[in-house]
Order: C-alpha cells, then structure tokens, then sequence
C-alpha cells in the first residue's frame, strides 16, 4: 500500500478577521489544529503545533509516535504561554494521522473537536469522537445529535492542547485498505455541513482530494462559513511505490483576510495562482527545502513570465 494523492486547503470563513487554524501536509504525517485564545494568541498556538509535530513526526511511527508527537506539541505551546504573558491561556485542538504503509494503517491522535473522517465505498464514517460539551451531553442522553448540532455551546471543548503542562491524547488505530480517503478537519466545516453532504461532496469530487477540499470550503462557505475552515486529504492506494505527488497545493483561501498557516509544497506551474501560493510560502514556518525550492521555482517563473509581459508591453 502506499499514499496516493493529497491535499489541504485552509480559509477564514465568512464571520472570523483571522484565521487561527493550521494544517500539516508532509507525508505519511498530515494534521489540522484549530487554535483559540485572545490577541494572535490562537494563531501562535496553532502554528507552534503544526511545527512541532512536523519536526517531530519525522521518524515515529504508529499511536506511540503520534502520542509522542502531540506532547511535544503540548509542551511547547504550554511553555511559550508561561513565557509570554500576551499568549497565557492560549491553546489548541490538534487531530493528527501517521500513515505506516508497511503494516496498512493509520493511527490518529487528537485532542478537542477537529475530526477524522474515512470515505469507504461511498460511506462516510467519522472516526474520531469530540472532546465538547456537547459530545458527552449527546453520549450520556442529555442530547440527541440534533440538538447538539443547534445547542448554543456546541463549540465549547472538554479538552485543549497547550492549556495545562500535561495532555491527554486520544489515540486509535485504523486499518487502511487501498481506495480510502481520508478527512482532517477542523470544526468549521462539520458545524456548516452535515455528514451527508461532506460524503456527498466527496462523491461528487471522485475521490480526487484537491477537488473535494476545495469543493469543501466552498461548502462551508455557501451554508454562512462561520469559522474558519480547514481541510487535509489523502488517499491511500495499491502497490508501494513512492508517494506520488500532490496533484494541486493549497492556495491561499479566497477571503482576502484568509492567513494560511500550511507547510505544504508549493505549487510549480508559472500561473498567478503559483505565485501567490509560494509567496504565502515562503511565510510559513518549517518549510522544508523541497518546498522552499519549488517555491523559488515559482518565483522564477513568475519572474520570467513578468519580464515576458513588460518586453510585450514595451515592444507594443
Ligand atoms: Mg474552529
């Protein structure tokens, strides 16, 4: 078994001035962190995560790796807000898997209410359970989901990465078959858009993964985007050779305000797009020099296509 294509995208919404969330796309690791705390703070705290785990997750494998990348996680962010009184009280949700091709699976840690979803022959199935108020109001029959998905609080968190020196991680264990798709995601897209129409939405992108986070956002969007949005896809898929490419990299969200805090490979066609991708790339931290080179790629070519473009204009 081996990766097939991925992708992650990330937007404001249509509600928040910033964007607090922050995805991790490097391969076998991929992960979604939602932050929360006043000023930047929320911010920060995602960014040191999606870091953390990126430098951690480097040679671990399987629930003791993820479990030991979440703590490191925990640590840091904890740390830097007894450091910096601007950032105390700042923490974050954080859902990461690591894919071990040689045993076929995935494990999952997380912590709060980002979410892992699997697309299996065309059922959806969520695979992590909320740390919120409102999960365990639902498990203990205080509510139905119904009433969960409308209550007031449905965002409130039972458990944060970074708020206290020690973390307890949910871990679990998933076994892979070739055709699955996988789905991180942090709240912003369930709170807009039910289970079936995330499934329906990933049917009508054909499984291919940067056609359905798109497709996702502008989802999340249209039902009144009011978080912000975060969506990480992957695929697994027959044979082991070596991870494919990306078919497509993140480009920053359509909100002008959008803030993407990716670490993912840039894209390297000489379009605009490219260019404003590997401009927001070179901004994001921990980009390793795969990325930075094809950023730089990028910029070259738009460099020539500008130079093209005045010799046009002057020769006019
Ligand atoms: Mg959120």
């Amino acid at each position: 078994m081996r990766i097939g294509r991925w992708a992650g995208d990330t937007d404001t919404g249509r509600r928040r001035l910033r964007n607090e969330d922050a995805f991790v796309c490097e391969p076998p690791l991929f992960a979604v962190a939602d932050g929360m705390g006043g000023a930047r703070a929320g911010e920060i705290a995602a960014r040191l995560t999606a870091a953390a785990l990126e430098e951690v997750g480097v040679e671990t494998k399987g629930e003791q790796g993820v479990t030991a990348m979440i703590v490191e996680a925990n640590r840091r962010v904890w740390e830097r807000a007894l450091a910096d009184p601007a950032t105390a009280g700042m923490g974050t949700t954080v859902t990461a898997a690591l894919v071990d091709t040689d045993s076929g699976t995935v494990a999952i840690g997380h912590v709060g209410d980002s979410r892992a979803y699997r697309m299996r022959g065309g059922s959806l199935e969520q695979l992590t359970t909320d740390h919120s108020l409102v999960a365990e109001l639902v498990s203990s029959g205080v509510l139905t989901p119904e009433e969960a998905e409308r209550h007031p609080q449905r965002s409130a968190i039972t458990r944060a990465l970074g708020t206290e020196p020690t973390v307890e991680v949910e871990v679990l264990t998933i076994d892979c078959e070739p055709g699955d798709l996988y789905l991180l995601c942090s709240d912003g897209l369930p709170t807009m858009l039910a289970d079936g129409a995330i499934a329906a939405t990933l049917e009508a992108a054909e499984g291919d993964p940067a056609v359905a986070a798109e497709a996702l956002v502008v989802a999340a969007n249209q039902q009144g985007g009011e978080d912000n949005i975060t969506v990480v896809l992957f695929e697994l898929a027959e044979g082991d050779a070596p991870a494919a490419e990306p078919a497509r990299a993140d480009t920053p969200g359509s909100d002008p305000g959008s803030d993407p805090t990716s670490v993912e490979p840039a894209q390297t066609a000489p379009t605009q797009e490219a260019a404003e991708a590997s401009e927001v790339d070179l901004r994001k931290h921990g980009a390793g020099p795969g990325g930075r080179l094809t950023a730089i790629a990028s910029i070259v070519a738009v460099l020539v296509i500008g130079a093209l473009a005045l010799y046009w204009g002057i020769s006019k």
